[in-house]
């Protein structure tokens, strides 16, 4: 589901750009041989006149050359003779992939919450999964069919037509979804636009930050002390994955904010932490591998096993142990608890990132800061800017929505290489495997087109 900061930068052939290590596997299914795949990568990693799959625009060259008197039916349907016949045929198609995406959010949350499971809950939360995945098979089928419906308006393929417009408006035009689901969608696709970002980036701070486990924990680090900063003065009402302690009674003598002893406090956050993790890490196992019990029961168990990973767990523990292990530290050894101790156990607890360097952990914290320092600022400002005010009435989440559901989009065709495996997950399921395979239509005239 993720991938790793650090060692990302993989030096990839220079010549091949778009064509990621799975697009080569695609294209054996064209070829057949794999001496055919030696050849064709051979022919790549020579110059090709009029070829180079660096950079973007190159790309886009590149892409109006192979697509030239292709139309959408060619790319996008060829299975079906008109674009009425290939909606019709998504609306009966994909509505079984977009519940399937949601399963985890049908299973998780309930497993995390455990307890208090009223009859009301049930049916909210029922309800809500199946909201959300109707919302997103609407999505699903408005998306592909404005492919069709801009191939007509402007005659021919276009690059940025393909995929990224047709991302932005679909999300625009979807019935409105509750602003948990979308701020989960937003903020999911915001996460992985963030991720493709600095994958691609040319910047040098970056590449560095992408190749150094250890700038990358840095950055985690003061990510992770301005957030509890911000959480401990109580500026800020927002999710993170650990919160300062609350004392429910008056406060305790010993200096603590936190009831009970240091010792309960701390094994209890390790323990539920740890547990918390295992019970994501199973539920995501058992979604993803759920099926083997009808096919290959046998096989069930060993495939958990190697999908189940301690590194969440792990992480989880040790970053609310040490958070709340240094805290009590701080306010034993300072008489009592103060505001500026969140900090210090924020920053030094982020280490924990090293036993879990992904970029899904670090976008996020990287998203919660921006996010928790804006609404600080907004909370405390006592006299509120003009620009501020202005701001204000921008829709950003709606905005983030809509652009990072079309960045990603277009990434999953044009930069699959760097596009997270959650994207092509979400938009495979979704599109039944259509955009796959309008991803292997395009290599294989990209590779038709290099031997002309
Ligand atoms: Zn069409
Ligand atoms: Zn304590």
């Amino acid at each position: 589901m993720c991938v790793e900061l650090p060692n990302h930068e993989r030096p990839f052939p220079p010549a091949v750009g778009v064509m990621s290590l799975t697009f080569f596997q695609r294209v054996h299914t064209f070829c057949h041989s794999p001496a055919a795949i030696r050849r064709v990568a051979v022919r790549f990693s020579q110059p090709v006149a009029g070829i180079r799959w660096c950079s973007m625009s190159e790309l886009s060259k590149c892409f109006y050359q192979v697509t030239a008197g292709r139309s959408c039916q060619d790319l996008c349907h060829p299975e079906y003779a008109t674009c009425w016949q290939s909606f019709v045929g998504l609306t009966k198609t994909l509505l079984p992939g977009c519940y399937k995406l949601y399963l985890t959010l049908l299973v998780i949350p309930p497993l995390l919450k455990g307890g208090d499971y009223t009859k009301e809950y049930w049916k909210n939360h029922i309800l809500g999964y199946a909201s959300v995945s109707f919302k997103t098979y609407i999505l699903a089928i408005s998306g592909l069919t404005l492919q069709c419906l801009l191939y007509k308006l402007f005659g021919r393929l276009h690059y940025y037509c393909l995929m990224g417009v047709p991302g932005v408006l679909s999300a625009a035009i979807v019935p409105k979804l509750p602003r948990v689901h979308l701020r989960l969608q937003g903020i999911t696709y915001f996460n992985m636009m963030l991720e493709v970002m600095i994958k691609k980036s040319e910047w040098r701070w970056l590449r560095t930050l992408r190749r150094s486990r250890l700038w990358a924990t840095v950055a985690f680090m003061l990510f992770s002390a301005r957030i509890m900063h911000l959480l401990r003065t109580a500026t800020v009402n927002q999710f993170w994955i650990m919160y300062p302690a609350t004392a429910k009674t008056e406060r305790p003598a010993d200096g603590c904010r936190h009831d009970g002893s240091c010792r309960a406090y701390v094994f209890d956050g390790v323990w539920k932490y740890a547990l918390a993790g295992f019970t994501i890490e199973t539920a995501r196992a058992l979604v993803s591998k759920g099926a083997l019990m009808f096919g290959a029961p046998g096989r069930l168990w060993d495939e958990l096993r190697h999908a189940i990973g301690p590194a969440l767990p792990l992480f989880l523990g040790t970053y609310v142990g040490s958070y709340r292990s240094i805290s009590c530290w701080l306010a034993h050894r300072t008489g009592r608890e103060r505001p500026g101790h969140a900090r210090l156990a924020g920053l030094l607890s982020g280490i924990s990132y090293l036993i879990y360097p992904k970029y899904q952990i670090f976008t996020l914290a990287f998203t919660k800061f921006l996010e928790m320092s804006w609404e600080h600022y907004h909370n405390t400002a006592k006299r509120k800017p003009h620009w501020m005010v202005l701001l204000q009435r921008v829709p950003f989440l709606r905005l983030v929505h809509m652009l990072s559901i079309g960045y990603m989009y277009h990434a999953l065709v044009f930069h699959s290489h760097h596009s997270p495996p959650f994207n092509s997950k979400c938009v495979n399921y979704c599109s039944d495997f259509r955009v796959e395979r309008i991803k292997q239509r395009l290599v294989a005239w990209m590779l038709e087109h290099s031997w002309t």
